[in-house]
């Protein structure tokens, strides 16, 4: 097909039209006026082709080629033939462009191309709600003009990226970013951020508690020190101060033996989640050994407290940790309420539910801490919690129990009213009752 655009196709071509026009001329007695005008009519056609084909090119929106003869016909042909190839190309890598675009959509991280001088060169639908990138507005500004913390910006400066940065969110200072940057291709980066509240809290939370246990344990260790320091070094002891030293001494020991088993109990509830259900808990016999603790523990009070049990509820679950979830809610009430209160615990059936409340008309806790009492070491007052020889770790232990059971902690309380700690055990959770009490509430 391209030969017969060949040099020796074209000189045989232009040959035998000047040799036809040689023989009119003589036939017409006016060789050189023929061969003129032939010359003529040969620059004006291939003049007007072109101007065809620049039309067809610059102007036209058709994409098949005009019509035309010869060595023109070869000519369009050929250009149509590329501009075929080159649109099967384009469509091919607009397919992949779309495709990698759709891929890091889906990217769980906000992701933003990079050209070599920090220019944003495209960005993904993450990096424009976490980071507030506008796209298109942002393609080829700045990225260290975008995202202005001086931490971010000493990263992109350093151009050592073996190690990543945490930096807050230009959003929301109260989310933490994971920011890396890969450099890739010649001169392209790829910066990913990823969303590290998460882990940043946990770590923050590992980090409060080993320092929460370290405080609760040294502050009764320095007493202790503090009074071992104190005896004279004669070994002459006043009687006065040894009595009150080793009654000192024993209730911070006693304080750290309760902190050191409460988180004990923690941790052992933490890691048991498997076979809760297994065994059925005689609550009400589990209630009557707390009563008579409670009335130990209430001896110096004297509050009024009133039992109101339903003594056939029982219900699977695990005895260890209900009685200590029961205890807790009980022995708070006793210690949060000026004596001599009144405080009733109750369990029955209500709502075809087990429900288990403890209601007092002590202190009661200002609303801006009920969210976090059950946060370990959360106390309202604190001073007040370490005298009754609380841990703060009671609540937390509650409501890791009632996690356990599908149940949550629901707290009422009313300052210089009292309050209310209650909770409710689902029925399928009840092992027996008496059967008019579920009768009634059905
Ligand atoms: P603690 O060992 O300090 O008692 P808890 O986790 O059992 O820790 O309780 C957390 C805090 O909740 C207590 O320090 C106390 O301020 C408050 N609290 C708990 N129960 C009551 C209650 N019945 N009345 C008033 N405040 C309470």
């Amino acid at each position: 097909m391209y030969n017969t655009v060949s040099w020796s196709n074209i000189l045989l071509k232009v040959a035998s039209f000047f040799v036809v026009l040689s023989i009119v001329g003589l036939i017409l007695d006016a060789v050189f006026m023929v061969l003129f005008f032939g010359a003529i009519f040969l620059l004006l056609r291939t003049y007007w082709q072109l101007r065809k084909l620049e039309k067809w090119l610059y102007r036209s929106k058709k994409m098949t080629p005009p019509t035309a003869q010869g060595t023109w016909g070869y000519v369009y042909d050929g250009i149509y033939h590329l501009q075929r190839r080159h649109r099967r190309k384009q469509k091919e890598l607009s397919r992949m462009v779309k495709r990698f675009r759709e891929g890091s959509e889906a990217l769980p991280d906000a992701t933003v191309v990079l050209d070599n001088e920090g220019s944003i060169t495209w960005c993904n639908k993450l990096a424009r709600i976490e980071l507030g990138l506008r796209w298109p507005q942002d393609s080829g500004r700045r990225i260290d003009n975008l995202i202005r913390h001086p931490k971010f910006i000493a990263f992109f400066h350093s151009n050592n990226y073996n190690q990543p940065v945490e930096v807050a969110s230009p959003l929301n200072i109260q989310k933490i970013f994971e920011y890396r940057i890969v450099p890739y291709g010649e001169e392209h980066l790829l910066l990913i951020a990823r969303d590290i509240t998460g882990v940043t809290q946990l770590e923050q939370m590992r980090r409060d508690f080993v320092a929460n246990v370290s405080h609760e344990l040294r502050t009764p260790l320095t007493v202790i020190n503090g009074y071992l320091e104190m005896l004279p070094d004669n070994g002459e002891i006043p009687k006065e101060f040894l009595s009150r030293a080793v009654s000192e001494m024993g209730s911070q020991s006693k304080r750290m033996r309760t902190l050191i088993e409460e988180l004990l109990v923690l941790s052992r509830i933490e890691a048991n989640a498997e076979g809760v259900f297994d065994k059925i808990v005689d609550v009400p016999k589990v209630l009557e050994t707390i009563e008579s603790e409670a009335k130990a523990l209430n001896k110096e009070k004297q509050h009024k407290i009133t039992f109101d049990i339903d003594s056939e509820l029982r219900v699977y679950g695990s005895e260890s940790e209900l009685r200590s979830a029961f205890s807790n809610l009980i022995f708070n009430a006793i210690h949060y309420t000026k004596a001599p209160g009144k405080i009733v615990v109750s369990w029955k059936i209500e709502n075809c539910q087990a429900k288990f409340s403890v209601i007092d008309n002590g202190e009661g806790i200002p609303s801006l801490h009920l969210s976090r009492l059950t946060e370990r070491f959360y106390r309202v007052d604190k001073a007040r919690s370490i005298k009754t020889g609380g841990s703060g770790l009671g609540l937390a232990i509650v409501k890791h129990v009632l996690a356990h059971h599908n149940s949550k902690l629901d707290i009422q309380s009313k300052v210089n009213v009292g309050s209310e700690f209650s909770f409710e055990l689902s029925d399928e959770i009840i092992a027996s009752a008496k059967p008019d009490a579920l009768m009634e509430t059905n």
